[in-house]
C-alpha cells in the first residue's frame, strides 16, 4: 500500500522538495534571540519552500464511508452549489486594485501585493487560473478555501474581504500580512529558542481550537503558510485544502512531511491530524528540520518513517553545551504525533484542552495570548505601508499577469459560483 502511495505521490514530492545543502552559518535576523540559538544547527542542510500535494481522491460523509473501495481514485464531488451563498465583506473587482509584485507562490496559484485605488490601503490578491483549477482537480479545494475563509473571523487567521471572477482567474482579496512567512525567519534562524517556539505554537493552536471549533480542518499547518503581521502575532494563511467535516474525511492532501500516519496509509481521518501536524511544527521550531526529514529526499523512507511511529524520531541535543532536548517539548511532541488518533492529544475526551493544559505550555497566558496582549518574539523590520521585503523575490510570471482582466472565452466559471463576476463586460 506505501509503495502505490509513494508512486502516486512522487513526483510531487521531487518537484517540491528541494534540498539545498549549505555549511555557511546563516545570521539569525532575531534579535531577541540569544546568538547561542543558531550554534548548534548551524550546519543543519537548508532546504526550499515545501509545496503541497493532492491527489483527486476526495472525502465522503461518515454513512458513505461503508460504500468507499479502497481505490485512491475514488471520486466524490462535494456538491458546491447546493451550499447557502456567503456574503462578503465587499465587492471587488480587478479595476479596483494595481497589481504590484509577487508575494508568494502556491502550489496552484500566486499571491499579489496590490494597492487600492480607492483607499490607497494594501492587500494581498491570491489569482488563480480557472483552467489549472480544473486540470489539477482542485475545483472543491478552491470552493472550499474561499467557503471557509469568507466565514471565519480571528485574530491568527488571514482575513479574506472578497472575491470574484473574470473569464480567466479567480481573486481572493485578503489583508496584506507584510511579516512574512516563519518559514523564512526560522530558515534564518536556524531554529528557535525554546520560549520563541511555545509563543508560535501557541498561537497556531488557538487557531487551530478555533477552527476545529467551527469544524473545520486545516490539512497544511507547515511554517511556509504562517505569516507574520506588522506587530509579530501570526496569521494563518492558505486555507487551498481546509474542508468543513464534522466527522472523518479521506483526501489525501498536505505536505509530505506533515502528513499524518493514517493519512499516509489511507484511512479515514478526522481534525486531528492538524494537531499531528502541530507536533510536526513544534519539533521543526525547535530542532530546524521537521522530525523525518532525510536528505535523500526519497518519499517511500519518509513514509515509513511517518508509519513507524515517534518512537524512531531523534531527539537532537539544541544547544553547544550538549543540553538534552527539553523533556516537556519531548513529551507534547510525542502525544501529538502519537501514530494512533484515538490516543492522540488534541482528539482526547477534553480535546484541545489537553494541549493547552499540558505543562510545556504552563507559563502561556490563553487568555491574553488570544488577544494579543502578549509581546511577540520578533517584531519584523516594515518601512512604511506596502513594505514587501519579508518577503522573497520572486520572477514575475509576465504572461500570466497580462491574462488579468481580459475578456476571454470562458469555459469554467460557473464551477466557481461563490466567485462574484464583478468586471465590467
Ligand atoms: P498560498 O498559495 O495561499 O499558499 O500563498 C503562497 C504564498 O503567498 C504564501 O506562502 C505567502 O508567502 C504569500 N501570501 C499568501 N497570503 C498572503 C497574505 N495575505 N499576505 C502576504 N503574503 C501572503
Amino acid at each position: 500500500m506505501l509503495k502505490r502511495m509513494t508512486d502516486k505521490l512522487g513526483s510531487h514530492f521531487h518537484v517540491h522538495s528541494k534540498e539545498q545543502f549549505s555549511t555557511s552559518p546563516i545570521q539569525s535576523p532575531i534579535s531577541t534571540i540569544p546568538s547561542g540559538a543558531s550554534s548548534a544547527s548551524s550546519l543543519l542542510p537548508q532546504y526550499d519552500h515545501r509545496g503541497s500535494i493532492s491527489t483527486d481522491r476526495t472525502s465522503l460523509s461518515a454513512s458513505d464511508w461503508s460504500k468507499r473501495g479502497d481505490s485512491l481514485d475514488y471520486i466524490e464531488e462535494e456538491q458546491t452549489a447546493s451550499r447557502p451563498r456567503k456574503q462578503h465583506k465587499g465587492t471587488y473587482r480587478l479595476d479596483d486594485f494595481i497589481i504590484q509584485r509577487t508575494l508568494g507562490t502556491g502550489s496552484f496559484g500566486r499571491v499579489h501585493l496590490a494597492r487600492s485605488k480607492h483607499n490607497l490601503r494594501f492587500y494581498a490578491i491570491k489569482v488563480l487560473k480557472k483552467e489549472k483549477v480544473v486540470r489539477l482537480k482542485q475545483v472543491e479545494h478552491t470552493n472550499n478555501e474561499q467557503y471557509i475563509l469568507a466565514d471565519i473571523s480571528h485574530p491568527f487567521i488571514v482575513n479574506l474581504w472578497g472575491a470574484f471572477q473574470d473569464s480567466t482567474n479567480l481573486y481572493m482579496v485578503m489583508d496584506f500580512v507584510p511579516g512574512g512567512e516563519l518559514f523564512m525567519l526560522l530558515r534564518r534562524s536556524n531554529r528557535f529558542p525554546e520560549p520563541v517556539a511555545k509563543f508560535y505554537a501557541a498561537e497556531v493552536a488557538l487557531a487551530l481550537n478555533h477552527l476545529h471549533s467551527l469544524n473545520i480542518i486545516y490539512r497544511d499547518l507547515k511554517p511556509e503558510n504562517i505569516l507574520l503581521n506588522s506587530d509579530g502575532h501570526i496569521k494563518i494563511a492558505d486555507f487551498g485544502f481546509a474542508k468543513a467535516c464534522s466527522s472523518v474525511t479521506w483526501t489525501l492532501c498536505g505536505t509530505p512531511d506533515y502528513l499524518a500516519p493514517e493519512i499516509i496509509s489511507q484511512q479515514r481521518y478526522n481534525k486531528s491530524v492538524d494537531w499531528y501536524a502541530l507536533g510536526v511544527l513544534m519539533y521543526e521550531m525547535l530542532t530546524g528540520l521537521p522530525p523525518y526529514h532525510q536528505a535523500q529526499g526519497n518519499p517511500a523512507i519518509l513514509y515509513d518513517k511517518i508509519t513507524a511511529g515517534p518512537a524512531h524520531i531523534r531527539w537532537p541535543s539544541l544547544m553547544n553545551n550538549d543540553e538534552e532536548f527539553p523533556s516537556l517539548a519531548k513529551d507534547i511532541i510525542v502525544k501529538l504525533m502519537e501514530c494512533d488518533p484515538s490516543r492522540r492529544y488534541g482528539n482526547l475526551q477534553h480535546g484541545a484542552g489537553d494541549v493547552f493544559a499540558h505543562a510545556w505550555f504552563r507559563e502561556v497566558d490563553w487568555y491574553k495570548l488570544c488577544s494579543r496582549e502578549v509581546v511577540a518574539p520578533f517584531l519584523p523590520k516594515i518601512c512604511g505601508d506596502g513594505d514587501a521585503s519579508a518577503f522573497e523575490a520572486y520572477e514575475e510570471d509576465v504572461e500570466a499577469t497580462a491574462s488579468y482582466g481580459v475578456p476571454a472565452n470562458d469555459l469554467y466559471g460557473r464551477m466557481f459560483p461563490d466567485f462574484e463576476y464583478t468586471y465590467d463586460s
